[in-house]
């Protein structure tokens, strides 16, 4: 009998272990922490300064349960902790980094405090009499708790292959509606000729609206802002792309003569990308309906949209919140089953979010175990 059995040895997993002694971690890869080592571009982004209330808008998902569990352990506490092991922090305009710029050394100092790891993949939980059974792929393993820290479902090469979601369904859990986030975008039609192309973009659907840096692809838009952008779309919806603003009669008073494409406010590949022929005319050309069609393509691009789950950094949706108790991360329908990271029902935007929901649930979870 296990006291504690921790379901993925991942950013969510390897923390929680790195805080309960004796914690035994059910790995289903070759290697731990193989996400982790992708982050931040290989220097991990581990967590973002700020309070909780700043911290919460950048967080998709229930805003009560989100807010009592990062409350438990902020931003500072996950520097403090890291730094027990010696991460020293490196400060970003709030992003935080390893100051050494090493994800690796991120996980090596999480694995140096973890206990027995032990390779296999969970399959399902069941409760028994006051212990629970985590069926595997080679035999049964019985533990007085468990900590699900399975993972997601995106970037599956790293071993969340949303397998997790199977044994949480098996303990009884609900999984809310899944779709890929951060995600690059599909768009239709794309701007595949600007491929490449670095723009400050503001990208809107309704009310809802996110600015950023964005780089143009072949089949969409990519970067930071298609990122934070793809949890407001739920399959394929039309949106509009704004590239900044273009004050056609003023160009026409200034530069009549230049071709729309190397006149426009944008790089000359995005503006023959957007105007097509068009842009091949001169300014002083283009009839009233062309003017009025040309700013248009510039502030509000009409597109339809769908995040791409092929380059997904994370999955929205998952375990709903509404049955985990956020003051212990404990499940409500199986007692002695925690839950931690991106495997509950809550996503959130670029920049050391994720991460820090990764360590405050795990936090959360083996402080109640402890
Ligand atoms: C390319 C990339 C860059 C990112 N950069 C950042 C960043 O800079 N900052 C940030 O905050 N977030 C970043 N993220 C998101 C962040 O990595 C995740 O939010 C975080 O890793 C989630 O931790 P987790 O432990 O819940 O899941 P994971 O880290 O995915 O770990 C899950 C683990 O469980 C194991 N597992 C799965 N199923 C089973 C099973 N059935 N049995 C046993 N083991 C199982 C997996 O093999 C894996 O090791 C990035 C993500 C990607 C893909």
């Amino acid at each position: 009998m296990i006291d504690t059995l921790i379901i993925g040895g991942g950013a969510a997993g390897l923390y929680a272990a790195s805080l309960i002694p004796g914690a035994v971690i059910l790995e289903r890869g070759c290697e731990c922490g193989r996400k982790l080592l992708l982050t931040g571009g290989g220097r991990c982004n581990y967590t973002h300064l700020g309070s909780v209330p700043d911290l919460l808008v950048h967080y998709h998902g229930s805003r009560s349960f989100i807010r009592k569990v990062l409350y438990r352990h902020v931003p500072e506490d996950i520097i403090g902790h890291l730094r027990t092991m010696g991460i020293e922090p490196a400060d970003e305009d709030g992003r935080i980094f390893p100051a050494n710029g090493d994800a690796a050394s991120i996980r090596t100092a999480l694995l140096g405090r973890c206990g027995k790891i032990i390779e296999g993949k969970a399959v399902s939980i069941g409760r028994l009499d006051g212990f629970l059974r985590i069926h595997t792929d080679s035999g049964a393993i019985d533990a007085r708790h468990a900590i699900l820290a399975a993972g997601g479902n995106a970037f599956p090469q790293t071993g969340s292959d949303g397998s997790g979601y199977a044994i949480a369904r098996s303990a009884g859990h609900t999984i809310t509606q899944l779709r890929p986030a951060l995600a690059p975008l599909i768009l239709s039609p794309p701007l595949a000729a600007a491929e490449g192309v670095n723009a400050y973009v503001t990208l809107r659907k309704g009310r809802l609206s996110v600015s950023g840096e964005a780089v143009i692809t072949r089949r969409g838009i990519s970067g930071p802002a298609a990122e934070d952008f793809s949890y407001c779309l739920s399959g394929r919806e039309d949106i509009t792309v704004s590239f900044g603003k273009m004050d056609i009669h003023a160009l026409r008073g200034t530069n009549g003569r230049m071709l729309l494409k190397n006149a426009a406010p944008v790089p000359p590949r995005l503006a023959a990308a957007l105007f097509g022929e068009m842009g091949e005319k001169r300014i002083a050309n283009l009839s009233g309906e062309e003017e009025r069609r040309a700013e248009k393509l510039i502030s509000a691009f009409p597109a339809s949209a769908a995040a791409s789950s092929a380059g997904a950094m994370s999955t929205a949706g998952g375990v709903s919140t509404d049955e985990i108790d956020p003051e212990t991360m404990e499940s409500r329908m199986m007692p002695g089953l925690f839950l931690a990271g991106d495997i509950v029902d809550v996503d959130a935007d670029c920049g050391g979010y994720s991460l820090t929901w990764a360590f405050a649930t795990a936090y959360t979870a083996s402080r109640s175990i402890r």
